[in-house]
């Protein structure tokens, strides 16, 4: 057995990594991969397998209480490369704000620290990215066939499958990188976001199974604000033709569109001539976005295996650190939705594996509060890089080496802005603890608020909110809630969105070029849809 590269060491009575050669980290990201189908989390319906994600829970640690700041593309984006919440870093929403790139980021720490640095695939911030020896990414939301992508040099031509695509061109750098010193990669997947496209070759993959359907595809909103019946996300009513593969996307080429008619056509003529209508028409919907949804959460994990099998061939598996995870979590029609946005369990949480080869002991898991906030200083740790004091995530070493710290967080604070379009998702903020949740909304300019007890109701189907039973919990939850948001500093304005400017911190971020309260224009055309 090869002696590991990396020892702990205990300085100041606390458990840290501290690498003996500074270790790579190949930080794998997708995008609306919902923890539900990844097999290593267990999900009780059985979506899918994920055999090479799995290895990661296997080899190392999977944390079951990772959640976001704001479940939303961009912002999670901007929130890990900052270690910053979105009121301080600036990128509130996909609509309208615009990444500072000129702001404190890790990437850019680290390669002061002598990494080199690379940034593939989805990035969706609206500026180039910083911080990065090579990069080359999707344009804004990017496309699933032959996408094109942006590079240094301008816009390139490519061909193929967006998820091949991206981990070619991840595995190519890595073969042509300068190996006298030690790397970090991002390799950010556009799958599995909508449309949920899949790859032509995995089309079949299935076997047109039929997947268990979710205990609340058809909630009705009741024993809740109102406000979270009325969003515009539904498995029912918001899903458009090019959602279900009812019109063949434009990108493909004759002999790609040939494989793609041969596999839905006789399917959607089926459909066609079945004409469902009510709950079999919302039944079939979700079964078809299961089948494409998955198929691209396959293209993903197969993609985790060749990076893992590359390390491997090259001898580098002992000295690099592997961490998948995911922009926000998803709702695989839980409440009868899709999409994320919500403060509630399918889409604050989100995937987080580690392997640490010598530091995370194998097969172990953590429920430990993390977040994507923690990345940044979870990553500058992993390279023995200061951790400066303006980032607000802590790092999750110490618990990826199986000591979670005695002041680690009871509470985690969540908020989320944008609206109304593109989903009519009210913007709220909320304490989140290991058992309660206590929610904001403030869309109607007025307080609606809701309490959930993960105990009493785990499928957030009812609020306890000004329930007697409930009085000193939501007390508790009510000062903690307020302290925490001035610890983070968040601004007193809760609705910068609703009022159609930003009353504090505008869209380039402290310390940006500012150009008024629009800040700068946005380049990237596509908004979240
Ligand atoms: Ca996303």
């Amino acid at each position: 057995m090869r002696l590991p590269t990396l020892f702990l060491c205990l300085v100041g009575g606390v458990l840290s990594a501290a690498p003996a050669k500074q270790p790579n980290i190949v930080f794998i990201f997708s995008d609306d991969h919902a923890y539900q189908a990844i097999s290593a989390y267990g999900d009780a319906r059985k979506l899918n397998q994920t055999p090479n994600i799995d290895r990661l829970a296997k080899e190392g640690m999977r944390f079951d209480r990772a959640l976001v700041t704001n479940s939303i593309c961009g912002p999670s984006r901007a929130v890990i490369l900052t270690g910053k919440y979105s009121h301080l870093n600036g990128f509130y929403n996909n609509t309208n704000s615009v990444f500072n790139g000129e702001q404190l980021t890790f990437p850019k720490l680290l390669q002061k620290a002598g990494y080199q640095t690379a940034m593939v695939g989805k990035w969706h911030l609206g500026t180039d990215p910083t911080g990065f020896d090579f990069w080359q990414v999707l344009p804004g939301q990017g496309v699933y066939y032959n996408p094109p992508m942006k590079t240094v040099q301008g816009m390139i031509k490519t061909e193929g499958y967006v998820t091949d695509v991206i981990t070619d061109t991840s595995l190519g750098w890595l073969k042509n990188r300068d190996k006298s010193k030690p790397f970090m990669l991002m390799c950010q997947q556009k799958a599995p976001h909508r449309e949920w496209e899949p790859n032509l070759k995995d089309l079949n993959f299935d076997n047109d199974r039929v997947y268990a359907e979710p205990a609340s595809l058809f909630d009705n909103y009741a024993n809740r604000d109102k406000v979270v019946g009325e969003n515009d996300m539904t498995i029912e009513k918001t899903m458009v033709p090019k959602d279900l593969k009812l019109v063949r996307p434009p990108q493909l080429s004759e002999a790609q569109a040939k494989v793609w008619d041969a596999y839905y056509e006789p399917r959607n003529e089926a459909y066609r001539k079945a004409d469902p209508k009510g709950a079999d028409l919302v039944r079939w919907r979700y079964q078809r976005y299961m089948h494409d949804y998955l198929a691209c959460v396959k293209s993903v994990d197969d993609s985790v295996g060749r990076v893992l099998k590359y390390l491997e061939d090259e001898g580098l598996t002992e000295n690099t650190i592997v961490i998948y995870s995911s922009d926000q979590g998803f709702y695989l029609g839980e409440h009868g939705w899709f999409d994320k946005r919500w403060i509630f369990e399918e889409s604050v949480r989100t995937p987080l594996l580690v392997r640490w080869p010598g530091v995370v002991k194998p097969g172990s898991t953590s429920k430990a509060l993390v977040s994507n906030v923690d990345y940044a200083a979870t990553f500058l740790t992993m390279a023995g890089v200061p951790v400066p004091a303006e980032i607000q995530g802590r790092s999750l070493t110490n618990i990826m080496a199986g000591q979670e710290p005695a002041d680690w967080r009871k509470e985690f604070y969540y908020h989320y802005y944008e609206y109304p379009s593109p989903h009519h998702v009210s913007p709220h903020y909320g304490i989140i603890t290991d058992r309660y949740k206590l929610v904001r909304y403030y869309a109607h300019g007025e307080e609606r608020s809701d309490l959930f007890d993960s105990e009493k109701d785990p499928l957030e189907l009812k609020s306890f909110f000004g329930q007697k039973d409930y009085a000193d919990v939501q007390a508790d939850l009510e000062v903690r809630l307020k302290q925490l948001r001035e610890t983070l500093k968040v601004p007193a304005v809760d609705d910068p969105m609703a009022t159609g400017e930003r009353k504090r911190n505008d869209a380039n971020g402290p310390g940006g070029k500012g150009k008024g309260k629009g800040g700068q224009k946005k380049t990237v055309p596509e908004a979240a849809k």
